[in-house]
């Protein structure tokens, strides 16, 4: 027996409060188990429980069917394509509830799951037991299930002594699991890094052995993982193990690497996570587009370099050059329109902003995106060795005209409340 499973066996298990779950939490567990089924609160909250953290949201696995589940409640709803999920809503919260599935190994039949040609799971819609449910998710950490009512914890895998031990070890072959779902690479480097634990080794090697599939999974996926990646207060860390897992450029594409455009275009990118960070932790708002922006930056900035030296001037350079990156960074990440054109915005406003023309002043001030363009000209003069008078005139500015600060935004969100726009129906077609 190894050291794992040894330290596994011996740990007392852990008994918890009513008061550490939510109230939906609690009420969907009696529910369903008053319905003659088994439930339990499983994953991401029993762990940050185990760590001494408030879970964000709590997940419910049973033994009942999704329509059985939808039987329990009065406000329930079937959703999800690649795995069906219950939403029960309890007063303002959503408990996401899930049947006990049996993974890729288990399977009894070849129709019951389809594999793509690389090993990777494309639909795996199969119940199963307790057991097989727990050996079917990604971390051992991830695998524990807390009975609210009984009290009883369960723990096949050695969850709670990783937990101890700080440890992101994957369940089963971790090529194996890598291949089925590569996303499962930017998940371990995502716990890793939030919750500041070490790869197991196993866990850390197989990654360099499949890495590239990562290029398979549709970018609408990876630009969903991304936003956990990256919106979530522990950016900085995570940047740095997909890069040390050179796991990036397939996330972001080359464009976002700046291996080979010298520390200054790093140290940039390094700063805007560090921002987003902290007020991440203060509380404050955070925009995708902001630090898409800055993480691109160094790219666009290169290529926009091209651009002049072929005869552009700068403003146009700038606008073909954002263009050209986010097409490139499309096509792994799919970054929604509403972003990718904010994104143009904040790098069109900087040769802009450099030029500090009087009779353009307060238009710029207006501009929606000014903010956020004017904190990516902040990043420049400190990464840069740009002089300061720019961004001095802009602070001048904003002192002078604080009212003018972003106020298209508020100009144009005034004129759509006041006139409903009207919902066409085929929105996608
Ligand atoms: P968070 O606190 O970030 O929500 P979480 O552990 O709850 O963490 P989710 O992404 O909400 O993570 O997923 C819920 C559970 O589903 C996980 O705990 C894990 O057991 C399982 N899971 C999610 N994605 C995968 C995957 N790609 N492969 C295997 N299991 C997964
Ligand atoms: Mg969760």
């Amino acid at each position: 027996m190894d050291n794992h499973s040894l330290k596994s066996q011996t740990l007392a298990a852990p008994v918890f409060e009513p008061s550490d779950f939510s109230p939906g939490s609690l009420f969907v567990v009696e529910q369903l188990q008053e319905h003659g089924f088994d439930a339990y609160v499983v994953g991401g909250a029993v762990r940050d429980l185990l760590i001494g953290k408030h879970p964000k949201d709590f997940d419910v696995a049973t033994n009942a069917t999704p329509e059985q589940i939808k039987q329990c409640f009065r406000n329930a709803r079937i959703i999800g394509r690649r795995f069906q999920i219950v939403h029960v809503r309890v007063g303002r919260e959503i408990i996401e509830v899930t049947t006990f599935r049996r993974g890729h190994e288990e399977e009894r039949s070849e129709q019951d799951a389809r594999a793509s040609q690389s090993g990777r799971l494309l639909r795996d819609n199969v119940y199963g037991s307790l057991e097989e449910d727990a050996r079917r998710r990604d971390l051992t950490i991830n695998a524990l299930y807390y009975d609210t009512s009984s009290h009883q914890f369960i723990d096949q895998l050695g969850g709670q002594a990783d937990v101890e031990d700080r440890v992101i070890r994957i369940i089963g072959d971790p090529a194996a699991r890598y291949r089925e779902d590569p996303v499962r690479m930017l998940r371990v480097v995502r716990f890793a890094a939030r919750l500041q634990f070490d790869l197991e080794s196993d866990t850390e090697s197989a990654i360099a052995s499949v890495r590239t599939l990562l290029t398979d999974i549709p970018p609408a996926r990876l630009f969903d993982e991304w936003l956990k990646l990256f919106m979530n207060g522990f950016s900085a860390p995570t940047f740095r193990l997909l890069r040390h897992y050179e796991l990036l450029t397939s996330l972001m594409g080359e464009a976002a690497s700046p291996a080979t455009q010298g520390e200054p275009a790093l140290e940039l990118q390094q700063l805007a996570l560090g921002n987003t960070d902290r007020r991440v932790a203060d509380g404050r708002p955070v925009t995708p587009a902001f630090l898409l922006a800055a993480l691109y930056w160094p790219a666009v900035q290169a290529c926009a370099e091209q651009l002049a030296v072929s005869g552009e001037s700068p403003i146009q350079a700038m606008h073909s050059a954002g263009q050209q990156i986010v097409q490139q960074a499309c096509q792994h990440l799919a970054i929604p329109k509403r972003f990718s054109l904010a994104m143009r915005d904040i790098w069109d406003l900087q040769p802009r902003l450099e030029r500090m023309q009087p009779k353009k002043i307060k238009d710029h001030l207006a501009h929606r995106w000014f903010r956020a363009s004017f904190d990516l000209r902040l990043l420049r003069e400190q990464t840069d060795a740009l002089g300061d008078d720019c961004s001095a005139f802009w602070t001048d500015q904003q002192q002078r005209y604080p009212e003018l600060v972003g106020s298209a935004r508020a100009r144009r969100e005034e004129r759509s409340e006041r006139r409903p726009r009207r919902r066409r129906r085929n929105r996608d077609s």
